[in-house]
């Protein structure tokens, strides 16, 4: 399972961070998560739940911090936000757009004790 993959590779990186600060405890996670990550926040929720027990970061807060779906269009300079997946600048009609923000998937802050 995708989501399970990412969560080990997320406690992964807490409990490395954790160890390397002598922490006994992983009070809080927040994970920027772009909208075209593809992730299942219920199903990451569960897996790190699930992954997390009898670790430092067992009982964790994780919060995920959604990143909207941003594109820059070349043609008229315009950024907009995406929807639906249309990828054509709603200013001009061109499909030469880039993504600038959306793919995330990275801890963003985290809190140990
Ligand atoms: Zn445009």
């Amino acid at each position: 399972m995708h989501e399970m993959a990412i969560a080990e590779g997320i406690l992964d990186i807490v409990l490395d961070y954790a160890a390397r600060n002598q922490a006994t405890k992983v009070t809080k996670i927040q994970l920027l998560l772009g909208e075209m990550s593809g992730v299942e926040t219920d199903a990451l929720q569960f897996c790190f739940e699930a992954l997390s027990k009898k670790t430092l970061a067992e009982g964790t807060n994780l919060t995920l911090h959604r990143v909207p779906l941003m594109g820059h269009c070349k043609d008229c300079d315009a950024t907009t936000q995406i929807e639906r997946y249309r990828f054509l600048c709603p200013h001009c009609d061109s499909a030469n757009l880039e993504i600038v923000s959306g793919r995330e998937l990275q801890v963003e802050f985290l809190e140990v004790e």
